[in-house]
């Protein structure tokens, strides 16, 4: 071994050396700006015109795009919490919600001038995406102008949009499993004037529809979902298919039409449906899926249905990582995926010689993704680099002892790559002789020191030697920090843990001081998959193991952003470790500054106790009780009792998360 290591290292190649090797450290923090914290993060791709970095070095948020009125992040989290707002908070911004909506009705609008197309537009937001009372409300209002409709998913999603929708023209769709009060409820809400639209995702489905109307005498809505051959892509991409849980085969689509004719109801069958899948990340998925489904609507109106709409479903994607070119983002605007739905529909529709269909998007992660910001805090880092090292070693040391003590001298640029695997070996020995019972719990501390003291030292020369990426990426690996978080991936991200699913994170402050340290994020749950460990990286499009953030300062606050955290995530979240929903609140920027339209508190620890069945007045009274005990006894005083419960009773009230002492 020791004479492995003596050995030298081959000349050095004069191939172009990496971006962290040169530029002496001093020179780098003088140079470093927001613009570069822009670049890094990749704000300006993912940000779409909503975020941005201001020249305070703070995340700028612009809800009606670049050119609208902004506000400073990073301020109104100060003055939410100078409110008493709390940490971890999710911060919307329903002015990003109508700048959404105007860009989709905009991109079609677009379409059909360019092409003279001569359908309409039906807009329809599927509510599971994000069923928020406050969102779903400001969507009505802001689509009102569009006759945007809502979609269910199910009878209790129906309920709320029965309850908070009555813009006229809009379309209701009715997808999901169905049940009779789910068809009987859906027929009915035509008579009040809605324009509900009943889609068959199953066959059995279309013979109740027609008895429930047979029932109320009324001229049902029908649409049909197929199932198509096309498959999507991404991560979503089992919600098409023949094997697909929803849809009809075109054996049940024609047996379907033959029943209808039968009933004397084929002129109720008005909407075709499919849906490929959310977020498909290339352009070319979303035009063979169409050219397949338009094939069914043209089949389906010279049989002699009623067809008036064809409906696309959702699957139009979010740019995650800025990069344009992986399944976390897109290859196409919005305003491609409009002109090639309206391209396709049109030249097929032509060759037929059938009427251009109204075109119906469940469009659901693009009108939402965006709106929300999950802010929190840093509340301590477990940093592992050592910049001085234990005790020498000596020669009464054992002899791992002193080969590591040797590596730690002599590494240099020129042997790096032997003692990089010498101090890899050393590792897994110094483990081996301790589980031996050769050396002493003291002696392992004494290794595993050397060791971040090794790899402290030999990464900072790794990074100034050419070829050395392999060993930075590998010990970078080993020494990153981990950056202790108030929040859970599981209530507000629980993508990120479930499906793998990126999403930009940033700090909201100090961008444009560097960032030098390769961290990680751990979260409050006590479960190993509390972490974040993907982070986006812009130019490749491939997820990086770790992200830059500031060094965290004892004391002082640093706060951290995960972005476009609107679609999916709320309603998913789940309360591991009895982690609630975090504070909410509704912010609209006026021009001269911002109003704070709702302010949901997140849970408190009672009500989220309350799910599983605890009851907060017994749980007070099992523990006065035990108390009164223990004062009887004389093991507790009446103050520290009284101290206790009130503690007790706090925190039956207080935040699920970690509070700032008072
Ligand atoms: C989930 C779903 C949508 C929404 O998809 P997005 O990708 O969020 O736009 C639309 N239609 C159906 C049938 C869905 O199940």
């Amino acid at each position: 071994m020791l004479q492995a290591r003596r050995s030298e290292r081959g000349p050095l190649t004069t191939q172009s050396i990496g971006p962290f090797s040169s530029v002496p450290r001093g020179e780098r923090e003088m140079t470093w700006s927001p613009e570069k914290s822009a670049e890094l993060y990749g704000i300006n791709n993912w940000g779409n015109g909503y975020f941005r970095i201001n020249s305070a070095g703070n995340v700028a948020v612009t809800p009606m795009g670049a050119t609208g009125p902004t506000v400073d992040l990073h301020e109104l989290t100060q003055d939410l919490l100078d409110r008493g707002i709390r940490v971890p908070i999710m911060i919307r911004f329903p002015e990003i919600i109508k700048s959404r909506v105007e860009l989709l009705n905009g991109c079609f609008q677009k379409a059909f001038a360019d092409h003279g197309y001569k359908g309409q537009y039906r807009g329809v937001y599927p509510i599971k995406v994000n069923q928020q009372r406050h969102l779903v409300q400001e969507l009505v209002k802001y689509g009102k102008d569009y006759s945007m409709g809502l979609e269910a998913g199910s009878k209790p999603e129906l309920l709320v949009v029965l309850a908070l929708m009555n813009t006229p023209d809009a379309l209701i769709i009715c997808n999901g499993f169905k049940d009779w009060e789910y068809i009987e409820t859906a027929i009915l809400s035509q008579k009040l004037g809605r324009n509900t639209i009943i889609v068959v995702d199953r066959k059995e489905e279309l013979k109740m529809i027609v008895d429930v109307a047979k029932k109320f005498n009324a001229r049902p809505k029908i649409g049909f979902r197929a199932k198509l051959n096309t498959q999507g892509a991404g991560k979503w991409v089992d919600s098409s298919g023949a094997r697909s849980k929803f849809g009809l085969t075109s054996t049940e689509i024609v047996e379907g039409v033959e029943f209808l004719k039968n009933e004397g109801m084929l002129d109720c069958l008005e909407l075709l449906h499919y849906h490929i899948g959310s977020q498909v990340p290339q352009i070319q998925s979303i035009k063979s899926s169409l050219k397949e489904g338009a094939r069914f609507y043209t089949e389906l109106y010279k049989m002699g249905a009623g067809l008036k709409y064809i409906d696309v479903g959702g699957g139009l994607g979010v740019d995650y990582d800025g990069s344009g070119h992986s399944d976390s983002s897109v290859n196409y605007s919005e305003q491609e995926y409009a002109n090639d739905i309206v391209s396709v529909l049109q030249t097929l529709c032509d060759e037929k010689g059938i009427p251009h269909p109204n075109i119906v998007t469940e469009s659901g992660r693009f009108l939402v993704a965006h709106h929300s910001v999950l802010v929190f805090n840093v509340m301590g880092v477990n940093d592992l680099h050592r910049h001085e090292p234990p005790r020498p070693a000596t020669k009464t040391d054992h002899s791992i002892m002193q080969d590591m003590q040797y590596i730690f001298e002599k590494v240099n640029k020129d042997n790096i790559n032997e003692c990089f695997n010498d101090l890899e070996q050393a590792k897994q020995e110094t483990l081996q002789l301790f589980t031996y019972g050769v050396l002493s719990l003291e002696q392992r501390a004494w290794c595993e020191s050397m060791y971040f003291a090794i790899a402290t030292k030999m990464i900072k020369l790794a990074r100034a030697t050419p070829d050395c990426e392999d060993i930075v990426a590998a010990l970078g690996k080993e020494l990153c920090d981990t950056y202790f978080s108030n929040f859970s991936v599981f209530q507000s991200v629980p993508d990120s843990w479930a499906v793998g699913q990126l999403f930009p994170v940033i700090p909201i402050h100090r961008l444009g001081e560097e960032p030098k340290r390769e961290a990680t994020l751990a979260d409050l749950t006590c479960d190993s998959d509390g972490v974040i460990e993907k982070f986006i990286d812009t130019a490749s499009g491939e997820p990086k193991e770790t992200i830059r953030l500031h060094q965290f300062t004892e004391g002082q606050q640093y706060y951290l952003g995960v972005f476009l955290t609107g679609a999916y995530q709320e309603i998913l979240g789940d309360l591991h470790n009895l982690f609630g929903d975090t504070d909410a609140v509704h912010i609209s920027l006026n021009g001269v500054g911002y109003t704070i339209d709702h302010y949901v508190p997140g849970d408190t620890v009672t009500e989220v106790l309350s799910y599983v069945q605890y009851g907060r007045s017994e749980m007070v009274d099992s523990v006065r009780q035990a108390t009164e005990e223990s004062i009887q006894k004389g093991s507790i005083t009446k103050q520290e009792a009284k101290l206790l419960i009130k503690h007790y009773e706090e925190g039956l009230s207080g935040y699920t998360y970690l509070e700032e002492a008072e």
